[in-house]
C-alpha cells in the first residue's frame, strides 16, 4: 500500500523522533519510519547522553548550549506530560574538565566559553579535591594501555585543576527521550512505523533544474512504500548505507563511517555514592570520560586516545557486541588511577555501540544534491545532547531551501530560540573542508 506524506523521516532514534517533532508540529504531515521495534532503539538507547559545552569550535559550543535548554526545559518543550512512559530527566551534575599543566583541550574551551557567555569556574587543583575528595590529582597522562610498562609509573606532577560548568549533565534514559519526542509529534498527527525497513529511495529528473533529480518517496521491505517530497537521512550508524541507497555516495566532501564503542560500568569506590553526589568528568588526560550512573555505578567512555586502536566497522548490522577484557581493562584502570579507591570488578559490565562518525567529527546538517533529500548524519558520539536544536535547525533549513533558499551559496543562519545565539549551518555543510579546529574525537 502506497501513502503520501510531507515528509518521510528515515530513522526513530533522539534525532529523527526530534525532527518529526518539530516537523509536525509545524503543520507537515510526517512519518518516521525504523527496522526497530521502537523510538530509541539504535545507539540512542546505548547513548550516555551526557549534555556539556566543551566543543573545539565556536559553532559547536554554540548548538550544545543551545542543546542543553531543551533538556532543562523538556517538559514545557514538548507540550506538558505527554508520554504515558513518564518523562525523561535532565541530572545537571555539572562536567568538570580535567586542566593538565601542559595544557590541552581546555585552553581551546574556555575562551568559547566566555565568548557565549556561558557560566563556569575555573578551579584550582585545591578546589577540584575539596569538591571530589575520591578524586587523586596527579597527572597520569599521556593516556597508555595499561600493558604499557609506563601506565603504573608514579606520577611527578599535578593537575591544574579543571573547568567546572555547573549547568551541565546527563539524560537519566536516553531511549525514553525518543519516546517523549514520539508521544510529543503524535500529538501534532505524526506518525511512526516500526519494525519496518527502508529498502530503495526513489527520484524523478527534476522538474526545474533539468539535470538533478528530485526524491519522490521510500519502498519498505514489508511491501509498503511512502511517497513524500522531502525524506530525511536520520538512520545513525547507517547513514552510509542510506545515503548509497539515493545515489549520493561520493557527492559529499564530508563522509561518515561507523566506529565501535564500549562503555563500561562500574560500582562506586566503597563509602562514595557517586550515583548521587558524583559529576561529570572529561579527563584528557587518563584518556577518559566518567559521569553517575543509577545505583551508585559510574559510566566510563573512552575519548579514543591515540593509544587505543579505532575498530572501524564497514557493516552497521554486522559487529561485535561484547565487551572485550583488553578495552574493559584499559577503561577501568585509567578511572582506578583518578579514583585510587575504586575496587575493579572481575565481571566485565556495559553496552558497545556505533558512533555515526564524520571525518572532523563534526556532524552533518545539510541538504544534499538530491532535491528533496536531507541529512543530519555524522553525529560523531557527541550529538545526543543537540536532538531538540538539531531538529530546528533542519525544519528552518528544509522550509529555506523548499522555498528557494539556495544554502550551498549562502548557508542559512539559525537563531536559536532559547539563548538566542546565531547558529551557521554552514559549519554543518556536507561540503565543507575538513574543520582544521576539531579535536578529531569525541569532543568535536
Ligand atoms: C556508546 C555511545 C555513547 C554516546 N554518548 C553520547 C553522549 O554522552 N552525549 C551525546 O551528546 N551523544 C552521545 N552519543 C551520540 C548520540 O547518542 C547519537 O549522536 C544520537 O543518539 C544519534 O541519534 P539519531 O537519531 O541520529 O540515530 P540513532 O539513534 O542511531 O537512530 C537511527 C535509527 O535509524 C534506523 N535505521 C537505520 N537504517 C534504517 C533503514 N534502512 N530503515 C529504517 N530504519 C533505519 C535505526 O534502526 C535507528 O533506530 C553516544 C553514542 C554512542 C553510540
Amino acid at each position: 500500500m502506497t501513502e503520501g506524506y510531507d515528509a518521510v523521516i528515515i530513522g526513530a532514534g533522539v534525532i529523527g523522533s526530534a525532527l518529526g517533532y518539530e516537523l509536525a508540529r509545524h503543520g507537515r504531515r510526517t512519518l518516521n519510519v525504523d527496522k526497530l521495534p521502537a523510538a530509541g532503539y539504535g545507539s540512542t538507547s546505548n547513548s550516555c547522553a551526557i549534555v556539556r559545552f566543551s566543543y573545539s569550535t565556536r559553532d559547536g559550543v554554540a548548538m550544545s548550549w543551545e542543546g542543553q535548554h531543551y533538556w532543562a526545559n523538556w517538559r514545557d518543550y514538548l507540550g506538558g506530560d505527554v508520554d504515558e512512559r513518564g518523562l525523561a530527566e535532565f541530572i545537571q551534575c555539572g562536567t568538570a574538565l580535567i586542566k593538565k599543566p601542559e595544557g590541552g583541550h581546555h585552553e581551546r574551551v574556555i575562551p568559547l566559553l566566555d565568548e557565549l557567555d556561558i557560566p563556569y569556574e575555573d578551579w584550582s587543583r585545591d578546589e577540584l579535591v575539596e569538591r571530589f575528595p575520591m578524586f587523586d590529582p596527579s597527572v597520569f597522562g599521556p593516556p597508555k594501555r595499561p600493558d604499557d610498562g609506563a601506565f603504573w609509573a608514579e606520577p611527578t606532577q599535578q593537575l591544574l585543576g579543571a573547568v567546572w560548568t555547573p549547568d551541565a549533565g546527563y539524560v537519566n534514559d536516553p531511549q525514553l527521550s525518543a519516546h517523549n519526542l514520539q508521544r510529543a509529534a503524535e500529538a501534532h498527527g505524526a506518525e511512526f512505523r516500526f519494525s519496518t525497513e527502508v529498502v530503495t529511495i526513489h527520484s524523478e529528473p527534476h522538474a526545474v533544474h533539468r539535470s538533478g533529480r528530485r526524491v519522490t518517496g521510500v519502498e519498505l521491505a514489508d511491501g509498503g512504500s511512502a511517497t513524500a517530497p522531502i525524506v530525511v537521512n536520520v538512520a545513525g550508524p547507517h547513514s552510509g548505507v542510506i545515503n548509497r541507497m539515493a545515489g549520493l555516495e561520493g557527492t559529499m566532501r564530508i563522509q561518515t563511517r561507523p566506529l565501535r564503542h564500549e562503555v563500561h560500568h562500574v560500582a562506586s569506590p566503597p563509602g562514595v555514592a557517586y550515583g548521587s553526589t558524583g559529576c561529570h568528568v572529561q579527563d584528557g588526560d587518563t584518556g577518559i570520560y566518567f559521569r553517575p550512573e543509577s545505583g551508585d555505578n559510574i559510566l566510563i567512555g573512552s575519548e579514543d586516545p591515540d593509544c587505543d586502536p579505532r575498530e572501524w566497522i564497514d557493516d552497521p548490522d554486522d559487529f561485535d557486541r561484547e565487551i572485550t577484557q583488553a578495552q574493559w581493562e584499559a577503561q577501568v584502570l585509567r578511572l582506578a588511577r583518578r579514583m585510587p579507591d575504586l575496587g575493579v570488578p572481575s565481571q566485565k559490565r556495559g553496552i558497545v555501540d556505533l558512533y555515526d562518525v564524520a571525518d572532523d567529527w563534526i556532524p552533518i546538517y545539510d541538504r544534499t544534491d538530491l532535491g528533496g533529500f536531507y541529512v543530519a548524519i555524522g553525529t560523531s558520539g557527541n550529538q545526543y545532547k543537540n536532538a531538540g536544536v538539531a531538529a530546528d535547525c533542519l525544519r528552518e533549513l528544509i522550509d529555506a531551501v523548499e522555498a528557494g533558499h539556495d544554502h550551498d551559496a549562502e548557508p542559512l543562519v539559525v537563531t536559536g530560540r532559547y539563548t538566542g545565539l546565531a547558529i551557521d549551518l554552514g559549519a554543518f555543510s556536507r561540503n565543507r573542508d575538513v574543520n582544521p579546529d576539531s579535536s578529531f574525537s569525541v569532543n568535536g
